[in-house]
Formats: structure tokens, sequence, C-alpha cells
């Protein structure tokens, strides 16, 4: 299980700085972070660690479990944007 970044991302970045294992990106300091619309959870890198939940301001950030059914689609489009970069 992976935590999951669903819709209306503002790229606050707060999660970036908190996860334990650095698998939030783009970060700001990667040139793709001005073109990417949102940031994306690596599913693989993921420890289930829960830091970054509280720290969202838009509170969109869901363990994979409690991702509400309406962001479904959420889970692979933050696995396919590490997928396409293999
Ligand atoms: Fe990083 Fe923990 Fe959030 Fe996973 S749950 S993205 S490891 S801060």
């Amino acid at each position: 299980m992976a935590y999951v970044i669903a819709d209306g991302c503002t790229k606050d970045t707060a999660c970036v700085d908190v996860c334990p294992v650095d698998c939030i990106h783009p970060r700001k300091e990667e040139p793709n972070f001005e073109s990417e619309a949102r940031l994306y959870i690596n599913p693989v890198d993921c420890i289930d660690c829960g830091a970054c939940v509280p720290v969202c301001p838009v509170t969109i950030i869901f363990a994979l479990d409690d991702l509400p059914p309406e962001s479904a689609q959420f889970a692979p489009i933050n696995a396919d944007w590490y997928a396409k970069k293999v």
C-alpha cells in the first residue's frame, strides 16, 4: 500500500519536506517542477508513514485504502508518473 495525492494538489511541497524517503516529486529544484501541474507519490518507495498527510494544506493525501471512490483514478496517476520515467 502507498499514499496517494488526489485531485487539487497546489504544489505546496510541505509534503516533500517531511517525507523521510524522498518519494514525493517533482521537488522544487527539479527541472520539471514548473511544468508539472501537481506532485506525485512513488508507490514503490513510500513507506506508509503518514507524515505527509497532516502537512498538506488542501488535505488531499490519502492512504490507498482511504482514497475516496471518486478519486480512485489518482492511484494509477501517481504510479504512472514514475513508471514513465524509468
Ligand atoms: Fe512519504 Fe510517508 Fe507520505 Fe509515503 S506516507 S509519501 S513515505 S511522507
